[in-house]
């Protein structure tokens, strides 16, 4: 029988490619959005051929108006919406509030509606901050929020724990799972770009003078929808109450734009050449939340195994490399870059 998923944020950079890829693999999909009337017409022209197989709801993370009707007669819920700005906010808790609250919103309102597994898009950066001097991690680390982290940071951290803390007193009856990701590259459908494309799009299109001792691990968008599909169809007993961290390999700015050189050399023009010294990034730190947070990551490598997930649910991750040139092509595509 076709299942039904509810995916919350279709609007979205993962949120789409969820939804595409459930849509190809059968499913019946809801989708909720902030603004029907803004946001129905573009998801109808990305898939015209859904019809009724895709249904659109009102409804936000901050207000239960709308979440009966999107968990109607839904089976399953990949729970993908949460707020991912670009620039550090001046209070943590404007992120922080809207994803505990609309986490929390999501698991009650599907357990009304009786569903049998809930998967959460959480993160890496769940796992992989707070610990000093720590380099590699997996599914079994959790981000120290006792060490003071950027609220994006901590908002996801609060999230997942919040659910995993809300499903062990409230026993529901469906499998909870998170999947989380690193750092998310691949083909953008619009020119909306998630936080992490924008990070390349900056490398191309000229806007980094200077390459940052940074750097992030990377994982592909359509193996995170993959891995959310996966998720929805394995056997409960193999997801039930894991993480899946999403990831493919570690990359430091400076590989990422040799990467861009050697497998997209007509988008090289702009691409930065001379390394930023550290002790201008420490310079700058005063002067923006942006520069303090880029500080704080100078030299620090988070290499997040994404190895769990190829244990547990068989993934086989597009490399890195692939993903980049992608995103490259695709944003040229869009006309977001120009070569
Ligand atoms: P995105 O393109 O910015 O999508 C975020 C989605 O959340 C949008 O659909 C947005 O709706 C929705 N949203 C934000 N605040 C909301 C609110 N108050 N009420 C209802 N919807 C709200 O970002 P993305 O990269 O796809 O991220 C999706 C999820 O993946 C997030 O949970 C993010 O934390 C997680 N994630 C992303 C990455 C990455 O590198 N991209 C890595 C790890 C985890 P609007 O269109 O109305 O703003």
């Amino acid at each position: 029988m076709t299942r039904t998923a509810l995916v919350t944020g279709g609007t979205g950079y993962i949120g789409g490619e969820v939804i595409a890829q459930l849509l190809d693999a059968g499913w019946r999909v809801h989708t909720t959005v902030r603004n029907v009337a803004k946001s129905e017409p573009r998801l109808r022209a990305r898939w015209p051929d859904a019809g009724d197989r895709l249904s659109v709801f009102q409804a936000d993370l901050m207000s239960d108006d709308g979440w009966a009707e999107a968990n109607a007669g839904c089976d399953a819920v990949a729970h993908v919406a949460s707020p991912f700005p670009l620039s550090v906010p001046k209070h943590a808790d404007e992120l922080v509030i809207p994803a505990r609250e609309g986490t929390l919103r999501a698991l009650r309102f599907a357990v009304d509606a009786g569903i049998d597994r809930f998967v959460q898009t959480s993160s890496a950066a769940a796992i992989a901050y707070g610990q000093p001097g720590k380099d590699r991690f997996d599914h079994t680390d959790w981000t120290d929020l006792t060490a003071g982290v950027p609220p994006y940071i901590e908002s996801k951290t609060v999230a997942e724990r919040a659910a995993r803390d809300w499903v062990a007193v409230h026993k529901p009856d469906f499998t909870f799972c998170s999947i989380n990701p690193v750092v998310v590259m691949g083909p953008v459908a619009s020119d909306d770009l998630s936080t992490s494309v924008e990070i390349l799009k900056r490398l191309v299109d000229g806007s980094v003078p200077l390459i940052p001792n940074v750097g992030v691990s990377i994982v592909d968008v359509r193996d995170v929808a993959k891995m959310h599909v996966l998720a929805m169809e394995a056997p409960a007993a193999t997801v039930r109450g894991e993480r899946f961290p999403a990831s493919e390999s570690f990359l430091w700015f400076a590989d990422m734009v040799e990467i861009v050189r050697r497998e997209t050399p007509e988008f090289a023009g702009k691409l930065p050449t001379r390394r930023m010294p550290d002790w201008l990034v420490k310079l700058l730190r005063p002067f923006s939340a942006d520069f303090r947070q880029l500080a704080s990551e100078l030299g620090a490598k988070r290499d997040v195994s994404g190895k769990h997930a190829v244990d547990l649910l068989g993934m086989q991750y597009i490399p890195a490399a692939q993903s980049i040139a992608d995103t490259v092509r695709s944003l040229a595509a869009q006309g977001i870059v120009k070569n």
